[in-house]
């Protein structure tokens, strides 16, 4: 998989010198402890770097600079241990550009009453503090997350760590670059966009490439080197043969390897790490990249189907910030297809022609061989397989005509009842939450699309963050919504994102 770089987050604490030398010295000893135990903890998926009390505007401004030229740092934790005078913060905050965590915790859990005095007040009053600094920081409008609690705690330390990965994306959203290959779907709305404005409100680079110079890349991958990944294939995956010939069916999965090898090298080579296909305009490429681009998007790269480059981004997106997830259960480009409305066990099958990532895959992967009802080329080879229970979020980004909206739907995983054994293709089954008619009807009144990018790895919090980041609206369907708040929200929306 392609990497994000190896970052890190400044822990940046406040204090002032109105206390004397000796609490300063405590103030530094710990935030200390408390960087050296959240780098312990093993929770974090980032390194936390300690930085010296920030006790004036020089040095906060400085501070702040130095975050904002060092590439490694995607973040700065702030956390006020004593009173800290907040217009000390304004110029600093001003000039910073990263992502901003207030941590508002204190360094001892419970208040020592024994032994308790004005001098212990004094020193750890984050409850004061921290309400002085949060207060400059709501009057000048900054994004930022704020997580109260014992940083010792393992719930705090989690939440740190989910925040580090909406930072994570952030930081990275401007290096994503999706190569296009074909262009939008005719007649089709939803999936098409501004791509200058995504440029300036996501930093995405959608630039786009004649179809043919990618099918000469594909061309070129030598013989032996798609056997060998055939091999790789046959090791790895079920065949199933279903009455075709064998030998048949071998060379229309290498077909598959050399595009996949093929693909993988012209992306390297001009630097993008998404990408988009489309059915109807393939070139010279003699079958849809079914399998090959199931496998991409396994190695990490964003995929949107018939030209969609918003979910193909989206999908590259999350891959970023779900990359080294311990445990993690995947996330790929899908596709709302069709229903089951039998009352008490509702819910929409998802999957797409061909193109569903393998990483959301539960149990054994099979390779098939089908025609498509689509397109005029080779029956293409896929991968084939059911996902994974258990909750997830799905995806979509619409351009609204005069901005973007980020709509993003809790799901809830599940088996289908029965298997599907005349269906080719990856499939996941979910219920919408809070239930299919209102999450299916919130879904089309924002104006969601059929295209999603989805995970179980990442939370509606997280990608809201992003949005937030971003400055777009972000729409959340989960348990909580009801349509009669859903109407208000999307009205009040369209005055407040203008
Ligand atoms: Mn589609």
């Amino acid at each position: 998989m392609k990497q994000a770089k190896n970052y890190k987050f400044w822990f940046a604490t406040g204090s002032q010198d109105l206390y004397g030398d000796e609490c300063l010295a405590k103030v530094a000893e710990h935030s200390k402890i408390i960087v050296n135990r959240l780098n312990e903890s093993g929770v974090l998926p980032y390194e936390v770097v300690w930085k010296p009390t920030m006790i004036t505007n020089e040095v906060i401004r400085r501070t702040f600079n130095e975050a904002n030229a060092d590439e490694e740092c995607a973040g700065v934790i702030t956390w006020m241990h004593t009173f800290s005078p907040a217009k000390s913060w304004i110029l600093g905050l001003q000039e910073f550009r990263k992502p901003l965590l207030h941590l508002h915790t204190q360094f001892n859990e419970e208040i020592p009453y024994d032994t308790i005095d004005m001098d212990f007040m004094n020193e750890n009053q984050s409850a004061h503090g921290d309400r002085e600094f949060g207060h400059i920081v709501t009057r000048m409008g900054i994004e930022r997350k704020i997580i109260v609690g014992h940083w010792n705690d393992r719930a705090v330390q989690e939440k740190i760590a989910s925040w580090m990965r909406t930072a994570v994306g952030i930081m990275e959203s401007s290096h994503i670059r999706v190569m296009r290959i074909a262009d939008n779907m005719r007649n089709v709305a939803v999936t098409e966009g501004d791509k200058v404005e995504a440029q300036i409100k996501f930093g995405w680079e959608i630039d786009a490439y004649p179809v043919n110079e990618i099918a000469q890349a594909v061309q070129a991958v030598s013989q032996s080197d798609t056997n060998a990944l055939v091999d790789e294939y046959y090791d790895k995956y079920q065949i199933l043969l279903e009455g075709r010939d064998e030998a048949e069916f071998r060379r229309h999965v290498a077909v598959q390897a050399q595009i996949e090898l093929g693909f993988e090298r012209f992306l390297e080579e001009k630097n993008y790490q998404a990408i988009v296909t489309h059915f109807g305009d393939l070139g010279a490429l003699t079958q849809l990249p079914g399998l090959a681009i199931q496998r991409l998007m396994e190695k990490g790269y964003g995929f949107g189907a018939e030209g969609d480059w918003k979910t193909a981004a989206l999908v590259r997106l999350m891959k970023i910030m779900t990359q080294n997830t311990p445990n993690a259960k995947g996330t790929s480009f899908m596709e709302d297809y069709t229903y089951n409305l039998v009352p008490g066990k509702e819910g929409i099958l998802e999957a797409h022609m061909l193109e569903v990532c393998p990483t959301i895959a539960d149990g054994p992967i099979s390779i098939k061989v089908n025609p498509l009802s689509m397109g005029d080329r080779e029956d293409p080879a896929r991968l084939v397989f059911t996902a994974k229970e258990g909750p997830g979020i799905a995806a979509s980004l619409v351009d609204l005509g005069n901005r973007f909206r980020l709509i993003v739907n809790a799901v809830d995983c599940k088996k289908t009842e029965k298997p599907m054994p005349k269906l080719p293709v990856a499939t996941a089954f979910w219920t919408p939450q809070p239930n299919l008619a209102t999450g299916a009807e919130a879904w089309i009144l924002a104006g969601g699309a059929h295209h999603t990018a989805f995970t179980y790895d990442l939370t509606s919090e997280q990608l809201a963050d992003w949005g937030a980041a971003m400055g777009i609206e972000t729409v959340i369907i989960d348990n909580d919504t009801t349509i009669r708040n859903l109407k208000n929200e999307l009205r009040w929306n369209s005055v407040y994102y203008r």
